[in-house]
């Protein structure tokens, strides 16, 4: 589809989606729980089935976004003598978890905003679902 004929453009769909709003109504309502998408946009009511495909990318990528903002740096930071290796350990134990846990909702966000920046068309305000009977 032509970028011209978008009404909400791929550039819309970044900047909403890195806020964690919806990328059709720009509202917050995409998450049922912390850990969860819901299964429409509560503002608008958007269907979010379609991207659902690709939640189960999610936790992959939380374990490198893991590896590389905590286990990386804490790996220097213990072989640069700042951390003990006993610090380092319970650091990359606790400190990977509370991060994931922390991003999750973030990661949830940001695969309906791949989704939807790949596919801007698919979007209701752009036109997306228009003669198909669902
Ligand atoms: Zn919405």
């Amino acid at each position: 589809m032509d970028e011209s004929e978008l009404k909400v453009t791929r550039g819309d769909i970044i900047a909403r989606g890195l806020l964690c709003n919806c990328p059709n109504c720009g509202k917050r309502g995409l998450l049922a729980s912390w850990f969860r998408m819901g299964k429409a946009c509560r503002s608008c009511g958007m269907d979010l089935a379609r991207s659902a495909g690709l939640y189960s990318g999610t936790t992959s990528i939380g374990y490198v976004a893991a590896i590389l903002f905590v286990i990386i740096p804490i790996c220097f930071l213990v072989s640069f003598k700042v951390l003990s290796v006993k610090a380092g350990v319970l650091l990359g134990i606790f400190g990977t978890f509370g991060f994931i846990v922390l991003i999750y909702p973030v990661m949830l966000c940001w695969m309906v905003m791949a989704y939807h920046v790949a596919l801007p068309g698919e979007l209701p305000v752009n036109g997306g679902g228009e003669g198909r009977d669902e």
